[in-house]
């Protein structure tokens, strides 16, 4: 009997954990799909997952397999709709300003917000990161379009 409910236990944590995987996939399908379609050029940053993996933390270990399955998809949707995928060096883009390219070093990951020591710019971290992943992407200085997810 105990055995038995464990075992029905088992199959509902499964379960529950397999809907669950199922629908963070299906998030990022529409996701990439939708930046896929939209742009025409998306660069991203060559995060090194296998390192980041040996991390024993669950969210990061959970944040590190969605990054590989959101880079895949954005690699094989580029191909298929024509459109190009740009990855850059990640070295320094959370600590170069954007705006004066000055590097402040390195902030913990909690500082969202800072502003530029040199030039005075307020920056939102995530941002910032961005325009510098496009200025590596496109160093012409193409038109840049930010996409905030
Ligand atoms: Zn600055």
């Amino acid at each position: 009997e105990s055995f038995s409910n464990w075992q029905r236990a088992r199959k509902l944590k499964a379960s529950y954990q397999k809907k669950v995987a199922n629908k963070h996939k299906d998030y990022l399908h529409k996701l990439t799909t939708h930046l896929v379609r939209q742009y025409d050029v998306i660069a991203i940053e060559d995060l090194k997952v296998k390192n980041l993996q040996k991390n024993h933390c669950l969210a990061k270990a959970i944040a590190n397999a969605s990054w590989s399955m959101f880079r895949q998809m954005l690699e094989y949707k580029c191909e298929r709709y024509g459109k190009e995928l740009i990855v850059v060096n990640p070295k320094n883009t959370s600590r170069i300003c954007s705006k004066c390219g000055f590097n402040s070093g390195a902030k913990p990951l909690e500082i969202r917000e800072w502003t530029c020591s040199n030039c005075q710019v307020h920056h939102d971290r995530d941002i910032n990161a961005a325009v510098n992943i496009l200025h590596q992407a496109m160093p012409n200085g193409q038109e840049l379009a930010v996409v905030n997810s």
